[in-house]
């Protein structure tokens, strides 16, 4: 049986060195591989002029720089882009562009569905198929990348940010989402600055620990969407593994250890009538005064079955003022590209409908290929 060859795209630059060390090779060729890939969007071997033919030749018979294709591409009234890409496997992951005056952010996504089952949650509601591969979440950056015209990722119309907010909970696949995010602050390959790159997690404890011990100095966004442990024990379940008090400590931990004065972005989704009261404000003030941040509200986006309901506008003001008199630096998130399902909590559209729709992309794809 052949063996497989190694996909390119997804090695970290010192996974990258080593790949050219055991070849025999010496390491610096992975910073022109990296420059190759990353900044030029290479896909064959033939392109890299600066690299021998003979090397060439050997890379081809070892290595690859496969790219998911994209089933789906569409585009919201407000501007916010979404693509369906199909992955090895038959699945299909979604991602999201969202413009806003200068900024470009891109939400990558790091699982095939998720483990958590957060309630109010369209993509917990799937349940859980597979990790993404750190190949398949910088592919998507190259695609969006790729999308614009000629592929040019310092260019204009490039992806400024990156969030790691799209379907699966990055920090239950660690070692492929630490890689990718090497790769987009890494200067040979997409050089974001680490503010402009942010994982967002429900609150893996030992993983934020991990994160901040390998100094991945990525900038972080965490799930809380409850002030108490009773009410988050019921929206967000692994707070029953890891609860508010060691979330918000490790967080703290977290942000002593960065060198700048980043903060932690705490995210949190109002829903009608269950984290929405004055009670829940107030409580979230005491809770968010302990740990450098701030808050971005996002108002729920309703999908169906989901026995959840959105606050209303006056109920979402009330609220973000409650923080603010409370000195919380607070934001209410806009919803953005509902009309194309892509809005927060949306992704891959209707949950019973997930596996039906997902075959039906690639349906109409066999149809037009
Ligand atoms: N698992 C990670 C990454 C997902 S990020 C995490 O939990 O942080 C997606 C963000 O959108 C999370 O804050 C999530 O809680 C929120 N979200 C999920 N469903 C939503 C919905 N229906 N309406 C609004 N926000 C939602």
């Amino acid at each position: 049986m052949a063996e497989q060859k190694v996909n390119l795209i997804g090695l970290s630059p010192t996974k990258l060195e080593d790949f050219f060390e055991e070849m025999g090779e010496k390491r610096f060729r992975a910073t022109q591989v990296l420059k190759w890939i990353h900044q030029q969007g290479a896909s064959s071997f033939d392109e890299m002029t600066n690299i021998s033919k003979v090397l060439r030749e050997r890379l081809s018979e070892v290595a690859e720089i496969r790219e998911p294709e994209v089933l789906l591409d569409k585009t919201s009234k407000d501007g916010t882009r979404k693509w369906v890409i199909q992955m090895d496997g038959g699945s299909a992951i979604e991602m999201v562009l969202i413009p806003e005056g200068d900024r470009r952010t891109l939400c990558v996504s790091s699982q095939v569905g998720c483990s958590l089952d957060c309630s109010f949650c369209s993509t917990g509601k799937q349940g859980f198929n597979r990790n993404l591969s750190a190949a398949e979440i910088i592919a998507q950056l190259r695609v969006a990348i790729r999308s614009f015209g000629p592929f040019d990722p310092s260019g204009e119309r490039r992806v400024s940010n990156v969030v790691l907010m799209g379907m699966g909970e990055p920090l239950m696949n660690f070692d492929a989402v630490f890689d990718a995010v090497q790769l987009m602050m890494e200067d040979n390959a997409y050089g974001l600055s680490k503010r402009r790159v942010t994982l967002s997690t429900a609150g893996v404890v030992p993983k934020i620990d991990k994160l901040a011990e390998l100094g991945a100095d990525v900038s972080l966004a965490i799930s809380l969407h409850a002030p108490n442990n009773e009410l988050r024990d019921q929206l967000v379940p692994i707070n029953k593994r890891y609860p508010i008090e060691e979330l918000m400590a490790s967080v703290k931990r977290y942000f002593d250890k960065l060198s700048d004065r980043r903060v932690a972005t705490i995210e949190y989704t109002l829903i009608a009538g269950v984290n929405d009261q004055r009670e829940h404000a107030r409580q979230l003030v005491k809770l968010l005064r302990q740990v450098p941040c701030k808050l971005n509200l996002i108002p729920f986006n309703p999908f169906p079955n989901s026995g959840y309901d959105r606050p209303s506008e006056q109920a979402i003001q009330a609220f973000k003022s409650e923080m603010l008199k409370g000195n919380i630096l607070t934001t209410v998130r806009r919803t953005r590209g509902d009309d194309v399902d892509a809005a927060c909590g949306q992704l891959v559209g209707q949950v019973e409908d997930k596996t039906r729709r997902s075959a039906k992309y690639i349906e109409l794809h066999n149809q037009t290929s």
